[in-house]
C-alpha cells in the first residue's frame, strides 16, 4: 500500500483563517459562548490540535433563535424583494468561488478528505448549489384551483416560508451539507439558525464570514457551534424553531423526531444507508469495477450512500473481486493536504475504533478478508480500504452502517429480478442503489423494483443540485435538492374568497 503521511504546507489564506480566534456568528455578531467553554478541532490525519471553537448551548441557541426570530420578522428580510434575494443567494456563490481553493484546503485539513475531490465535489457543489437555489426565489407561486362547491368562489394557493428553521448537519462534507440546507432556505425566505458537526466546524465559521460579506441581513443566518447533546438537542428542542431539518444517523435521527414533537415542528431528514451495488454479467466490467470501489472507498466510505453491499452476478464474482483488490491496493493513502493522495483518513477517533470494531467483527462473523483489514500506522484514523467476502445477509457488517472503506461482497446466481430485488432490499435503509448493465431492461425493472430514494445505473454516488435526494424507509423524510426541497422550507397557505 502507498501511504503518505507527511504534512504538506497550507495556503496563506487558509493559515489566515486558522490564526483567528474562532467565534460563533449570532444576530450578525461574532460572539462566544456564553458559558465562555471552548473546545477543540483536530486535524485526523496528526492528531494535532488545529484551533479552539465556541462550545455552544442552550443559552447561545436561544440567542439565536430569538435573532433569527426578529431577522425572519423584520421588513430588511421578509420585504426583500425575490428579485434581490435571488442575487443575495447568487452572490453567496460568487464569493465561495473566489475563495474555493482555501475552502477546500480548510475542508481536507478538518474532515481528512483529499483536497482535490475537496476542491471539485464539496466546494463545487457548494457553488452550484447557490446558483441553482437561488432562481427558486423567484419560482414560489401557488396556483389557482377550479373548486366545486356551489357558489362564485375564487380558490387559490401561496407559498410562504416556513418561518425559523434549525439546521443540523454532518461532518462527512461538512460545507456541502450547510449549503444544500442554507441554500434553499434563503430562497425560501426563511430565517436559519445552522449548528455544523463538532468534528468538523471550521468551513461554516469562514462560510459566515463570506454570507456578512454578502449583505444578509443581521440574524437570517445564525451558525452556533457545539456538540449535538447540547447544542443540536437545543435546538431540534426548541419552540421558537418551526421546523427542523437534519442529515446524520438514523439513531439521533429519531432522537430529533421525538425532540420535535413537543410544537410539533416541521421535520426533514436525511439519515443512513446501506446501499447495494448490483453487477450483472453484461455490464461494462472495467467501468463496474472502477465505479463500484469508487463507491466505497471516495470519502473514506464516509458516505451516506456508499455501495457497501456489492453484489456480483456469480459468472463475473471472481473478476469483479480481484478487480475490487487490484483497485483497493493501488489506492494511495496519506494526508488529505496533499493533492495526489486519493483515501484520507476517518474523521474521528471514534469513527475509527467504530470502523476497526466493524471490520472485527466481520472476521468474526466468517467473512474473508479479500485485502485490507488493518488500521494503518499509530498516527492518525488512518483504516486499509477493505474488501470482504464470503459475507452473509444477517452478519452485523451486512446490516448495519459501517461509515468507512469496507466493502461486502456477495454473489448471486439469479436472473429472476424479482429475487435481486428481494436482496437489495434487505435492509432497513433506502437511500441510494446502483445497477450495472448494458441491459435497458435490467436497468428499468430494477429501477422500479428497488426501494430507494435515489437509483443510478452505471454510476453510484451521484449527486446534482436540480436531482432530488432523500430516502425511502429509515433513511429519512423529505426530498433535499430539486424543486422538491422547496416543499422542505415552504408552507402552502390556502384562500377562498367568495365573490357570490
Ligand atoms: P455521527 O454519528 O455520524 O457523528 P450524528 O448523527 O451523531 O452523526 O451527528 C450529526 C449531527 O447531529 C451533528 O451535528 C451532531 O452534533 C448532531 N447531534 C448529535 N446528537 C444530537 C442530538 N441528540 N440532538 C440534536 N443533534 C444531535
Amino acid at each position: 500500500m502507498n501511504i503518505a503521511i507527511a504534512k504538506p504546507k497550507l495556503g496563506r489564506d487558509s493559515k489566515a483563517f486558522l490564526a483567528k480566534k474562532h467565534r460563533m456568528f449570532i444576530d450578525g455578531k461574532w460572539v462566544e459562548a456564553k458559558s465562555g467553554q471552548t473546545f477543540p478541532v483536530e486535524d485526523p490525519a496528526t492528531q494535532e490540535t488545529i484551533g479552539q471553537v465556541p462550545a455552544g448551548d442552550k443559552a447561545d441557541i436561544d440567542l439565536a433563535v430569538a435573532a433569527a426570530r426578529r431577522a425572519f420578522e423584520g421588513k430588511a428580510w421578509s420585504r426583500m424583494l425575490p428579485a434581490d434575494r435571488a442575487k443575495l443567494v447568487w452572490r453567496i456563490g460568487d464569493l465561495l468561488e473566489k475563495h474555493a481553493d482555501e475552502f477546500a484546503e480548510l475542508e481536507a485539513l478538518d474532515n481528512g478528505k483529499p483536497v482535490t475531490n475537496a476542491r471539485r465535489d464539496d466546494i463545487d457543489g457548494s457553488i452550484g448549489m447557490f446558483r441553482y437555489m437561488s432562481g427558486w426565489a423567484t419560482r414560489l407561486n401557488g396556483e389557482t384551483i377550479p373548486v366545486s362547491s356551489k357558489g362564485n368562489w375564487h380558490c387559490y394557493t401561496m407559498r410562504e416560508p416556513v418561518g425559523v428553521v434549525g439546521q443540523i448537519i454532518p461532518w462527512n462534507f461538512p460545507l456541502m451539507m450547510a449549503a444544500w440546507k442554507l441554500a434553499p432556505a434563503l430562497a425560501a425566505g426563511c430565517a436559519i439558525i445552522l449548528k455544523p458537526a463538532e468534528q468538523t466546524p471550521l468551513t461554516a465559521l469562514r462560510f459566515g464570514e463570506l454570507l456578512q460579506e454578502a449583505g444578509l441581513p443581521d440574524g437570517v443566518v445564525n451558525i452556533v457551534t457545539g456538540f449535538g447533546e447540547t447544542a443540536g438537542a437545543a435546538l431540534a428542542n426548541h419552540d421558537g424553531v418551526d421546523k427542523v431539518a437534519f442529515t446524520g444517523s438514523t439513531e439521533v435521527g429519531k432522537l430529533i423526531v421525538k425532540a420535535a414533537a413537543g410544537n410539533l415542528k416541521r421535520v426533514s431528514l436525511e439519515l443512513g444507508g446501506k446501499s447495494p451495488a448490483i453487477v450483472f454479467p453484461d455490464a461494462d466490467l472495467d467501468k463496474a469495477i472502477t465505479g463500484t470501489a469508487s463507491a466505497i472507498f471516495y470519502n473514506q466510505g464516509q458516505c451516506c450512500t456508499a455501495g457497501s453491499r456489492l453484489f456480483a452476478h456469480r459468472s463475473i464474482y471472481d473478476k469483479v473481486v480481484e478487480g475490487m483488490v487490484e483497485r483497493a491496493t493501488k489506492i494511495k493513502v496519506g494526508h488529505g493536504l496533499d493533492p495526489s493522495v486519493e483515501l484520507g483518513p476517518l474523521v474521528s477517533k471514534e469513527q475509527h475504533t467504530k470502523v476497526a470494531g466493524y471490520i472485527e467483527s466481520g472476521r468474526k462473523d466468517g467473512a474473508a478478508i479479500a485485502t485490507g483489514g488493518h488500521v494503518i500506522g499509530n498516527q492518525g484514523y488512518f483504516v486499509e480500504p477493505t474488501v470482504l467476502t464470503k459475507t452473509s445477509r444477517d452478519m452485523k457488517v451486512v446490516r448495519e452502517e459501517i461509515f468507512g472503506p469496507v466493502v461486502c461482497v456477495q454473489s448471486f446466481d439469479d436472473d429472476d429480478l424479482e429475487a435481486v430485488a428481494k436482496f437489495a432490499n434487505d435492509t432497513e435503509y433506502g437511500l441510494q442503489a446502483s445497477i450495472w448493465t448494458r441491459n435497458l431492461k435490467t436497468a428499468h425493472t430494477l429501477a422500479r423494483k428497488i426501494k430507494a430514494g435515489t437509483i443510478c445505473v452505471n454510476n453510484h454516488n451521484y449527486g446534482d443540485a436540480a436531482w432530488p435526494f432523500g430516502g425511502y424507509k429509515q433513511s429519512g423524510w423529505g426530498r433535499e435538492m430539486g424543486k422538491e426541497v422547496m416543499e422542505n422550507y415552504t408552507e402552502t397557505k390556502s384562500v377562498a374568497i367568495n365573490l357570490g
